[in-house]
């Protein structure tokens, strides 16, 4: 075993001081790397040491791959944990890492390529028995064939740029007229956000789940998985509500879902965390997606119904440990719910808001976790992703775990920024979540208008409505000469229902 001594973090925010905790915990000095944007930043002050790698842009900071090495070498650090974004899914980045005789804490980079590309994965994997989304299995390029492919297949279509991720890259294609511009437009999009213009042509699956599972292997052969995630609550393709367990996995099926996720990660000899996504469709046909060859923004629902660590069991891998269990000695226990809190305004399109926490209280008490990495009087940066934190709650039943979600909702306190709170709080309260039959139309299907946001008035706020009333009264009665003042307190009015909605 190559016991780590000194750990960097290369990451920000949540991850970078989730990350630094496990390490603590184990006995690892930390470091950590900031940019000029995060001088005061929690993770910075939370670190053992902290060095500066450059200004705001991520490119001039955080994605310095050969500044960050220097870090290493200048302060004796033996392993680099990528956290999620940024780096982590970088493979040049994990080999230079290797040959620079520090640990990565994740898979290889041959693993790291290989599965980056949404098509070699799904080549890779080929001779495993996984059902896979019908579609190309080749970048196309003539639009021709591309189009008779399409229709084979049977409109709507997407088309998905290989190396997409992040929600981007993806276009769905609702009939045969349109598909030249659709394919162009995603070629240069693909081309522009990810520096490789590669397509191909997938099934778009009317109303799916996403169901993911966490795999975990280690440098001798060993790998199992910890179960599944749902994270069918999406805007933009992106998760904004995830749960573990699902609530229409049967045991059967997850074990046939585990067991394919294995195999997945058998094909390219992963080592460390991973998740192998699928979606499942209303006749319960499960297809693989992609694998993210990292930790997860969610991974902290599995660790509540697992009880096990994630991260310190990276570091262990990373170490050379066999894994400390097996398959039959993983189970399920209780029922977690995770609410990324994002810096954006559900009521206009989950466009990111900027500015300031001028209030910012965490919720507490039992079965409440709050991974962030801010503090009140903080700015959010506008250089990265808008999540302030990603609150989790943990319950002995899917029930308690919506209970708890709802009254943490309620007691986080956020003002100075719009923010997914109220979205949260929302989709908690519909029916179809609470009955478990929802998908990734949930937004479209259910969110149409956002005003429903605005809560009903308290006792409070009635009485103070009754008493801007009579003093409206009264002002219209005087300003009969001059109308114009007559429009203000109903402003006044909408201004203070809106600050306490923040
Ligand atoms: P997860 O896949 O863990 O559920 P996200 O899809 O939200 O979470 O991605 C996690 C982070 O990584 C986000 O900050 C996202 O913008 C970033 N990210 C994911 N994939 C890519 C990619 N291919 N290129 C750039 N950033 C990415
Ligand atoms: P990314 O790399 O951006 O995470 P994924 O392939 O994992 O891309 O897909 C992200 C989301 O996009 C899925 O969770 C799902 O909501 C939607 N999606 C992807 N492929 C399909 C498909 N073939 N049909 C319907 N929805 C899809
Ligand atoms: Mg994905």
């Amino acid at each position: 075993m190559r016991k780590i001594e000194k750990l960097l973090v290369a990451n920000r925010g949540e991850i970078a001081l989730r990350v630094m905790r496990s390490a603590r915990e184990m006995g690892i000095k930390t470091v950590a790397i900031y940019s000029e944007a995060d001088r005061q930043a929690l993770h910075v002050r939370y670190a053992d040491e902290a060095v500066c790698v450059g200004p705001p842009a991520s490119s001039a900071s955080y994605l310095r791959g050969d500044v960050i090495l220097e870090v290493c070498k200048r302060l004796g650090v033996d392993a680099i944990h990528p956290g999620y974004g940024f780096l982590s899914e970088n493979a040049g980045f994990a080999q230079q890492v290797q040959e620079a005789g520090i640990t990565f804490i994740g898979p290889s980079p041959e693993a790291i390529e290989l599965m980056g590309s949404k098509l070699a994965a799904k080549a890779a994997v080929a001779k495993y028995n996984i059902p896979m989304v019908p579609g190309t299995e080749y970048a196309i390029t003539d639009i021709e064939e591309a189009k008779v492919i399409a229709s084979n297949i049977g409109f709507p279509i997407l088309i998905k740029a290989s190396a997409g991720g992040g929600g981007k890259g993806m276009r769905v294609v609702e009939r045969v007229s349109d598909f030249e511009e659709q394919m162009q437009l995603a070629v240069s999009e693909a081309t522009s956000a990810f520096g490789n213009g590669a397509v191909f042509i997938e099934k778009y699956i009317g109303s799916p789940r996403h169901i993911e599972i966490q795999v975990l292997g280690d440098t001798h052969g060993n790998i199992v998985h910890m179960f599944e995630r749902e994270c069918s609550i999406q805007r933009r393709h992106q998760k904004v509500i995830e749960e573990a367990p699902s609530s229409v996995l049967t045991p059967e099926l997850r074990a046939e879902m585990g067991r394919c996720a294995v195999d997945v990660a058998k094909a390219c000899d992963y080592v460390g965390a991973g998740t192998v996504e699928f979606l499942l469709d209303e006749n319960k046909n499960f297809f693989f997606l992609e694998m993210n060859t990292r930790l997860q923004v969610e991974h902290p629902v599995t660790e509540q119904i697992t009880g096990l660590d994630l991260v310190k069991e990276q570091i262990k891998i990373a170490q050379g440990a066999p894994l400390s269990f097996s398959q039959e000695d993983l189970t399920i226990s209780g029922h977690a719910l995770e609410l990324r809190v994002y810096a954006e305004d559900p009521t206009n399109n989950f466009l990111p808001d900027i500015g300031t926490l001028t209030t910012y209280k965490r919720p507490q008490g039992l079965g409440v976790r709050v991974d962030d990495g801010f503090e009140e009087g903080m700015e959010i940066p506008i250089y990265y992703d808008p999540m302030i934190a990603k609150l989790v709650t943990f319950g002995k039943d899917r029930q308690e775990a919506i209970e708890k979600m709802i009254r943490a909702i309620d007691e986080y306190q956020i003002t100075g920024i719009e923010t997914t709170l109220p979205f949260g709080r929302f989709v908690m309260e519909h029916e179809a979540f609470r009955s478990g039959d929802f998908d990734t139309k949930f937004i479209e299907r259910y969110f149409q208008d956002p005003s429903v946001l605005k809560p009903a008035p308290t006792q409070d706020e009635e009485a103070m409505a009754a008493v801007l009333a009579a003093l409206f009264a009264g002002k219209v009665k005087q300003s009969t000469a001059t109308p114009t003042s007559s429009a203000a307190p109903t402003g006044s009015m909408s201004d203070w229902r809106k600050n306490r909605l923040k």
